[in-house]
């Protein structure tokens, strides 16, 4: 039998899964997932389903009936533990072994631990998976002073999915908010929105002990010499990607699973996609790693053409969004390496898109509560418009009209 074995049943391996049906794939598809539930969506774990407004069976990517009309194998808590690249065979740890003539990775990324003491107290969380968030939407119920370690887009949602009787304390190494993805402007004014609705923000100050007694926690030492109470802490880290799988199969891992622009790693019967790989820049070459819904969707879009024939190189536009404090963040294109910005707009209206450019060309939009400049910027990078910093800050100039 013809067969594509999906390893990671997430947002990347179910969207493969569905994209080789709708590319009229006849042939079977295990899909193996070794989380115990039915494949969901994380983003709204740490929005919607922390506050409490989405239920359990709506993270869902699909429900059950989806994978048996599309004649899909879904295998749930089971892991792939072992690769055979040479007999074209996959191992499960219930014993199983399986022959694939395409094999895809979609083995997603695990939390960056911090490597300091108490990260395993009672009351520490990072949060990754529904069983996380499961734990976490519990403990929150009774908590009074959260400590969030890392001003990055999960922790700060987090941040703002607490009541406003929560005390909150965000601690960020570097200089300013989601310093590795947004632009300055941006960065500040999220601060500005966090600092005015009552957390505390603390720059260049990293947790260095979790303290605790009777096995939880009850604070964090950070390196401003400070001890901040907390009865919860979340730790927003980062990612690393899961490249367990690959290292143990002997494919190329560097930071990811390394693939070539056409999303293969260095056996070219076997792909990987989302969080987990590390792909070319089809503008610069340089090797990325993205993290995001739409980076797991193209991906595996991708992987269904070439597996069925229609091969090419991967060149989706990034795009990705952020909800907090009732603002909502939308960004086109990846703001890396951009030299100069603009801002369509007036911040104190709480509705403006910051632009970024490089070598006076557009590169990214950020849009806080202006769907439309999102909406337009998609258009425009997605057909390579070329706008130069001129054009985009001459009067009059609305990026609606550009993508007309
Ligand atoms: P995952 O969704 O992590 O799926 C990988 C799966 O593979 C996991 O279930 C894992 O357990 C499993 N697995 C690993 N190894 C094996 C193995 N050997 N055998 C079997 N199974 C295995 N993105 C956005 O664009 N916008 C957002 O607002 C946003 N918010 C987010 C909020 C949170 C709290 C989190 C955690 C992420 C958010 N993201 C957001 C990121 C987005 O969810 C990820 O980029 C996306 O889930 C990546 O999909 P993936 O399939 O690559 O990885």
């Amino acid at each position: 039998d013809v067969t594509t074995v999906i390893a990671g049943a997430g947002q990347a391996g179910v969207q493969v899964a569905a994209s080789l049906r709708q590319t009229g794939y006849a042939e079977r598809i295990l899909l193996i997932g070794d989380e115990p539930v039915l494949p969901y969506q994380r983003p709204p774990l740490s929005k919607s389903y922390l506050l409490g407004t989405t239920t359990q069976d709506s993270l869902n990517l699909r429900p059950q009936t989806f994978y048996e009309a599309q004649s899909i194998d879904l295998l749930t808590g089971v892991q792939v533990s072992g690769v055979d690249l040479t007999t074209t065979r996959a191992e499960l740890d219930d014993g199983t072994h399986l022959h694939w003539d395409h094999l895809v990775l979609a083995t997603g990324a695990r939390p960056r631990q911090l490597g300091i003491p108490g990260e395993t107290l009672a009351g520490v969380f990072p949060l990754r998976s529904l069983h996380h968030a499961q734990h976490l939407a519990e403990q929150i119920r009774s908590a009074r002073e959260v400590v969030v370690i890392g001003g990055g887009f999960i922790g700060l949602e987090i941040a703002s999915a607490l009541g406003a009787t929560i005390a909150v304390t965000v601690l960020e190494g570097a200089s300013r908010l989601m310093g590795r993805a947004v632009t300055v402007p941006t960065s500040d004014y999220f601060a500005e929105q966090h600092t005015a609705r009552g957390a505390q923000l603390r720059f260049g100050v990293t947790a260095t002990e979790i303290l605790g007694a009777g096995g939880r926690v009850t604070g964090v030492r950070a390196s401003d010499g400070r001890v901040y109470a907390a009865d919860l802490v979340v730790v927003g880290a980062g990612v690393v990607p899961d490249t367990t799988l690959a290292e143990k199969a002997g494919l190329a891992t560097d930071n990811g699973i390394v693939v070539d622009a056409s999303l293969r790693t260095s056996h070219p019967q076997v792909f990987a996609i989302g969080d987990c790989a590390r792909f070319p820049d089809a503008g610069t070459g340089r090797l990325q790693r993205l993290e995001s819904v739409q980076n797991a969707t193209g991906h595996a879009d991708h992987v269904a053409r070439e597996i069925t024939g229609t091969p090419g190189i991967y060149q989706d536009l990034p795009w990705f969004w952020s909800d907090q404090k009732g603002l909502r963040l939308q960004i086109a294109g990846l703001a890396t390496g951009h030299d100069s910005t603009a801002v369509l707009g007036e911040p104190a209206s709480g509705k403006f898109s910051v632009v970024a450019f490089r070598a006076g060309r557009l590169i990214a939009v950020e849009s806080i509560n202006r769907p439309a400049d999102y909406q337009a910027a998609r258009k425009l990078l997605a057909s390579a418009t070329w706008l130069s910093q001129d054009d985009v800050t001459a009067a009059g100039f609305t990026l609606k009209a550009a993508a007309l």
